[in-house]
């Protein structure tokens, strides 16, 4: 696995500007029905990688405006509830994730959420290039670091390993800190909080 210095990967020298898939109207990237957005190519190398043929920059299709336009149509039914940005690395990918976040806010405004993984933690993003710093600022959750998978854990919430968090982006930039989402279920599995009485 790899840990960049802050600044030494930059979009800009590694993006080609590819996807590797687009799912619209999905149930299992983050909460609610979503569209993800699967970018291509990624440089942090974590041994378990779940689809090592994605960390490749020239993996997959070039991004264009009519996805672009698909997209945001997709995104238009009522029942969607928000767009997702994985990877890959989204942070590595900024000039396609950057164009689309901001149609999204031109269409939308924050009537649909954004939520984006990365293998960058929020604190490494903070000391990042101003284009991810960008990216981050107009995102509303991030799941965040490396898959570590002396850290596997199959039950965790919309993550693989247990370093991983699922970040509510403005509070923690408020607050200079992470601050984990409120409803996460962090660290107590759904069988457990179904055996509490929690969970339908
Ligand atoms: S950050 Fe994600 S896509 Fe990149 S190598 Fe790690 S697991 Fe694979």
């Amino acid at each position: 696995m790899r840990h960049p210095k802050p600044k030494e990967w930059l979009s800009k020298e590694y993006s080609h500007h590819y996807y590797a898939d687009y799912k619209p109207f999905n149930f299992v990237d983050g909460q609610g029905v979503r569209c993800s957005l699967y970018v291509s190519g990624c440089l942090f190398a974590c041994p378990g990688c779940y689809n090592q043929a994605i960390q490749n920059f020239n993996y997959g299709n070039p991004y264009t405006k009519e996805l672009e336009d698909q997209i945001i149509t997709d995104l238009s039914q009522d029942y969607v509830q928000g767009m997702t940005l994985l990877g890959g690395e989204p942070f590595l990918n900024t000039e396609v994730c950057l164009s689309l976040v901001t149609r999204i806010r031109q269409e939308f405004g924050s009537d649909k959420d954004i939520w984006s993984w990365s293998g960058y933690t929020f604190e490494e993003l903070l000391q990042e290039s101003e284009d991810k710093l960008e990216l981050l600022k107009m995102i509303d959750i991030l799941v965040d670091g490396r898959f570590e998978q002396d850290l596997l854990d199959l039950n965790l919430q919309f993550r693989g390993s247990r370093n991983q968090r699922i970040i509510d982006v403005e509070k923690s930039l408020i607050m200079g800190e992470a601050v984990i989402w409120d409803q996460c279920v962090d660290g107590t599995t759904k069988f457990e909080k179904i055996a509490k009485g929690d969970m339908i």
